[in-house]
């Protein structure tokens, strides 16, 4: 064994430019409740949940006892035909909070598993059913479901795809965001419901019998805030319903109260067949995935199959027993201390808040929902994302972390934010876009 030196390079980052960070690192040492903390100390509000994930704060005790004692009582287990009790109880909690008829929760470990859990299991239920036909998926402009083949696939994202071979029989909708039209909505969009209608095109020229899934986040995340026009989930459903697609909302960003209830289906009224989860599932203090099926495509591939397994499909991972402990623990949390209706409370007050920061510097847009924000800001001129690089260091550096896509910010922060934390990332914000060019 050689023994190195502690320096940075020896950690390939994700999603990073290696050598900007390398060159210019900032560290996240420890964190509680609202903060993270620096090595040094120096507290860092969170803007973001960490990453969209942290909706009950950060190292909150009951979550931290609960993977404690499981992680010294049941290390680890699989689930491959023998179970844990606490996975069979987790699933039935889960059923609960989602909406009525989706009681089957199927265990991955991060939301990009749980979306391409989610379309096998698509594949699977017309398969089942005689209709193996039925391949082709259909995703949308600017989403993200995660780096998986099928995730990346379906996603919009072109940086994400354009280095990597794409699964065949995919298309796309077009996205629903319309600066032009829509800069500076409240909620909902008023404009693009007719959009979902594309759907209509995309059967046409593929043939509903050859259409497995639409895969959609109800509101678009990581690519900056994409909150849908009013009525173009519930178009979307109608459509698919009518010619035999499943519907599948990936959740990984919208469930556990970040819209102000269980599930962005929840909070629309828009039941789809299949809802991808992850992050808030164990407020991020252990990685887990797990997409909630309908019972009709659950029943339909049990009742279809032959003897033996049904769904070839699994992780050893799947209902990881610290796992399992910290999604429980995380569920008492949201529950005991209302988070998510702390967070449909706290919506008008996070609205107004943001879209105070209209006609500061460089801002062209500011869209919300729920307790999130997107501020999308002009781009420097053919240096995309530069200057929402600078406003993040600056932020950092002054003690607020936030997300930047591209020339968006994308604000998050954990469900138990105050009042006067929500005026504090405003300010330490409107400071930063003051302060850079
Ligand atoms: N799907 C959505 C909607 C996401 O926002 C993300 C991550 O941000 C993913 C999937 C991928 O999740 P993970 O990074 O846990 O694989």
């Amino acid at each position: 064994m050689t023994v190195r030196p502690n320096d940075l390079d020896a950690f390939w980052m994700p999603f990073t430019d290696n050598r900007a960070f390398k060159r210019d690192p900032r560290f996240l040492a420890r964190a509680k409740d609202m903060h993270y903390f620096t090595p040094d100390g120096t507290a860092v509000l969170d803007g973001t949940s960490g990453l969209w994930c942290s909706n009950a704060g950060h190292c909150r005790d009951a979550i931290v006892a609960a993977i404690r004692a499981e992680a010294a009582n049941l290390d680890f287990a699989p689930t491959f035909n023998v179970g844990h009790p606490r996975a069979f109880e987790l699933a039935t909690r889960l059923a609960g909070l989602f909406p009525e008829g989706m009681d089957r929760v199927f265990y991955a470990n991060s939301g990009s598993e749980a979306v391409d859990s989610a379309l096998k299991i698509a594949l699977a239920y017309h398969r089942a059913r005689g209709e193996g036909t039925r391949t082709k998926l259909i995703g949308r402009q600017r989403a993200y479901h995660g780096v998986g083949f099928g995730g990346l696939s379906v996603g919009g994202i072109p940086g994400n795809r354009r280095a990597f071979p794409q699964l065949p029989g995919v298309d796309h909708l077009s996205h629903t965001l319309n600066i032009e039209t829509c800069a500076y909505s409240r909620g909902h969009p008023v404009w693009g419901a007719h959009l979902a209608d594309e759907l209509e095109g995309i059967v046409a020229l593929h043939g509903a019998e050859n259409i497995a899934a639409v895969i959609v986040e109800p509101m678009s995340g990581s690519t900056g805030v994409i909150v849908p026009p009013r009525g173009y989930l519930e178009r979307l459903r109608e459509i698919t319903r009518r010619h035999g697609i499943l519907l599948i909302f990936d959740e990984v960003i919208t469930a556990f109260g970040r819209l102000g209830a269980a599930s962005a289906a929840e909070r629309f009224g828009v039941i789809p067949d299949l809802i991808t989860v992850a992050k808030g599932l164990t407020n991020a203090a252990v990685p887990m995935g797990a997409v909630i099926a309908s019972n009709a495509v659950y029943n339909a591939i049990l009742d279809n199959s032959g003897p033996g397994i049904e769904l070839f499909h699994g992780y050893t991972y799947s209902a990881h027993p610290l796992a399992v402990a910290a999604s429980l623990a995380s569920l008492d949390v949201y529950e005991k201390e209302s988070l998510f209706a702390r967070a449909a409370a706290l919506e008008s007050y996070w609205e107004e808040a943001v879209h105070a920061l209209k006609g500061r510097p460089h801002i062209i847009d500011i869209r919300n929902i729920g307790l999130v924000a997107g501020i999308e800001l002009a781009p420097r001129p053919g240096k995309p994302g530069e200057r929402a690089m600078a406003v993040f260091h600056h932020c950092f550096d002054h003690g607020l972390l936030i997300r930047v896509t591209g020339d968006i910010v994308a604000l998050s922060p954990p469900l138990i934010i105050s009042r006067a934390q929500i005026d504090e990332i405003m300010e330490k914000l409107a400071a930063a876009l003051a302060a850079v060019p």
